[in-house]
This record gives structure tokens, sequence and C-alpha cells, in this order.
């Protein structure tokens, strides 16, 4: 079974949902449009990757994007209906924080858009969804406002807020709940901010999680 580590322990990983399209400027940077819910996607535990590793590349892709994400773990539900989380309660049910890279092939995923087709190939390949160690989430001040950094090569090119969100987290969660149901082990990536550009080999990207120790490195 796929684990992450919380606070150094191994816990067990469920689903990995994924949002999309939760920044304005990032949402602008791609030439989207604005969703009016929020737009999730699915990857595969095999597709986790662990801060320390050597990423490698698809060879079907001539362009991976990083995109710098912050990390929800969900915890035990203690009892609360995984289906039906309220707005009100949804932090509660965030048991640790992380942060990590949904790496995306950006031509396979031009292309799927094009046809009508589903995000597999260009998000769900080995080693797809980057993941750093989580702390509690009772080490983060205040889990309205998290905000973390990407640097590719010592070069800041990416900063997360969660107060920019087009759909914040107790939004997310609640959406999330409601529409497929959230289990203990679950890691939400919650969309990426403006900046997302190509990743090659010999990059490294480290990841970093503000006012707390957290980060991670990914080499290429
Ligand atoms: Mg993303």
């Amino acid at each position: 079974m796929a684990t992450i580590q919380l606070n150094g322990e191994n816990r067990p990983v469920n689903t990995l949902f994924c949002i999309g399209r939760n920044y304005v400027k990032h949402v602008e940077e791609l030439n989207n449009s604005l969703p009016t819910e929020p737009l999730v996607f699915f990857k595969p535990p095999s597709a986790l990757a662990y801060s320390g590793e050597q990423i490698t590349l698809p060879p079907y892709s001539e362009n991976i994007h990083f995109e710098g994400e912050l990390l929800l773990y969900i915890g035990d539900l203690s009892g609360k209906d995984g289906r039906n989380i309220g707005k009100e309660e949804a932090l509660s049910i965030i048991e640790g924080v992380g942060v990590g890279i949904d790496l995306t092939a950006r031509d396979v995923q031009d292309y799927e858009k094009s046809r009508g087709y589903p995000w597999s190939k260009s998000k769900c390949f080995p080693q797809s969804a980057c993941v750093s160690q989580f702390i509690s989430a009772h080490e983060v001040s205040d889990l309205n406002r998290i905000e973390y950094e990407l640097h590719l090569n010592g070069e800041r090119r990416q900063r997360g807020d969660t107060t920019l969100m087009i759909f914040p987290l107790p939004e997310m969660i609640h959406y999330l709940s409601h529409t497929y149901g959230l289990s203990e082990g679950d890691i939400i990536f919650t969309g990426t901010p403006e900046g997302v550009a190509p990743v090659t080999k010999g990059d490294k990207i480290e990841l970093t999680l503000l006012n707390t120790p957290l980060n991670a490195q990914f080499h290429f």
C-alpha cells in the first residue's frame, strides 16, 4: 500500500484528488476559462514520488511543466460522514499539510483537451505526484492563510497563497465530500498559482511551506 510520512510516521494513502484552475492568474496564463465549480481530476497512488527522489520524466512528452501545490492529508474522520462534510467543519478533517508538485505533460494535455479526452496520460505517469513529508495541521497557525514557494534551480518561480484561491479550502473540502466522498488517507492537491513552466533533466526544484520548517527537494 502507498504511504506518506506525517510527523515521521508512515500513513496510508487512499485517493489522490487534484484541483485544477484554482488561481485566477494561473487560469489566465494557460488561456483557460474560469471554473464555476472546482475542476477535479485524480492521480493513482503509483504516481507518488517523495522528497529527495530523482524524477525520471516520461519519454513521450517534450514539455513537462511543474505545478507547485499545497497538499492536504485527510485524517481520521472521528465518526463524521465523509460524504457530508460541511464547510464549517471542513478544516477539522485536515490532519496533515504538505507541499508538492503536480507534474504535467503540457503538450499531451493540450492534445487531450483539444480532443475532449481525459487527462490521464498527461497527469498520471509514474512520479507525477511529488510530495513532501507532511506536518500536523496543528503546526500551521492559520489554515485559511497558508503560503508556500517553489524554487527552480535556486530561483523563486511560484508563490501560493490560500487566500487567493478561487475555491478556498473549506469550500473545496465541502465540494469533494459531497461530490465524491472523502476518506481517511486521501490527499488533496489544491491547485497551482501562476508561474508554471517546463522542467528539464538536471533541474532541481525545492518547495517550502512558509513559516514552518517544512521543505522538499526533487531532482530531475
Ligand atoms: Mg495542478
